[in-house]
């Protein structure tokens, strides 16, 4: 008989001897159980705008007290945030704050959402669901920023306290997920329509073209085709510029060019709210029936110029999202 034990939170399903650490570098295998390495180990605690996330339908405007820890099951060439997302935590320096100090946090910072962040947030599943329940209890909203790499018998639990999530759609192929990520596209598809299904659930989507790499038209349309049929055109898509890091250093900065070439793209397959992101072009939120500009942002900021209750003033349009 193996005594082995899998890890069951992620589509890796790492088998892992007793004190052996999985991809991710933030879950042991301790007394038959695969547990967090360091429970509730922090990385960060920032007030960000929730636009940040990026979540641009989802309460605008409001502050997210957003938490990061360590570690992560993708391993990206590219790493956006490999600081934090590429240390393992028995190698991480965190910090500890109880779920009660969080709220009472959020609270400190007028929060009205908790954002889990910064790093992927399903390997830290635990204290999350602690802190979320805790949150819910106060009558305080949770995000997620997450790569959607979930294991399917997981997903409930994993979101069961969570109202809106900014799921990152690295590629479009398996062949990219594979040798970029160390992952698989499938099940990230998997994760998005159950989350698109969920009930109450307001789902984003965030895609970094990495030039050369991802930014194939054909491979771009099929991922924009499949997100109009099989999520609807009302999810909004953030397209975001790369910058050179981690092992991908000579690999330059996406164009501005390769950003509206692939927001047009998203146009012809008829999704309704695309947002260029790292790039200085403009992001209001129109109206997909009379192009009336319903928010306008500069940066991070918002101003609601031109809807009240999500419906569009000058056409009457529904605007897809959660406005209060
Ligand atoms: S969460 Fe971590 S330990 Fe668990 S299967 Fe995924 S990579 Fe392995």
């Amino acid at each position: 008989m193996s005594d082995k034990i899998s890890c069951p939170v992620c589509p890796h399903h790492c088998s892992l001897a007793d004190n052996q650490t999985g991809i991710c570098g933030a879950r042991i295998a301790r007394n038959g159980q695969v547990v967090p390495v360091d429970d509730g180990i922090l990385s960060a605690i920032h007030v960000d705008p929730i636009e940040k996330k990026p979540l641009n339908h989802y309460l605008p405007g409001a502050g997210a007290l957003s938490l990061g820890s360590f570690g992560c099951n993708l391993k990206c060439k590219g790493c956006q945030n490999d600081s934090i997302s590429q240390v393992p935590v028995c190698r991480a320096r965190g910090f500890k704050l109880t779920p009660e100090q969080i709220i009472s946090e959020a609270g400190h910072h007028h929060c009205p959402v908790i954002a889990y962040t910064y790093n992927e947030p399903i390997i830290w599943a635990e204290f999350v669901q602690k802190t979320a329940a805790a949150a819910h209890a106060h009558g305080l909203k949770n995000v997620m920023v997450t790569a959607g790499y979930v294991a399917p018998e997981s997903r409930d639990s994993l979101f069961e306290h969570i109202d809106a999530a900014n799921v990152d759609l690295k590629g479009f192929t398996e062949d990219f997920y594979r040798s970029w990520a160390n992952a698989s596209l499938k099940p990230v598809l998997e994760t998005l329509e159950y989350l698109h299904r969920k009930p109450g659930f307001w789902l984003e989507i965030t895609t970094l073209l990495i030039p050369g790499i991802n930014d194939d038209p054909d491979s771009l349309k099929a991922e924009f085709d499949w997100i109009a049929q099989k999520l609807g055109p009302d999810v909004p898509v953030h397209l975001s510029a790369f910058h050179p890091a981690h092992r991908a250093m000579d690999i330059p900065r996406t164009p501005v060019e390769t950003i509206l070439m692939a927001k047009d793209l998203a146009v012809q397959s008829g999704l309704h709210y695309i947002y260029p992101g790292n790039v200085p072009v403009p992001s209001d939120t129109r109206c997909p029936g009379c192009t009336n500009i319903v928010i306008r942002r500069f940066g991070f900021q918002t101003e609601i110029s031109g809807m009240q209750e999500g419906i569009c003033s000058h056409c009457g349009q529904k605007i897809a999202g959660v406005w209060n």
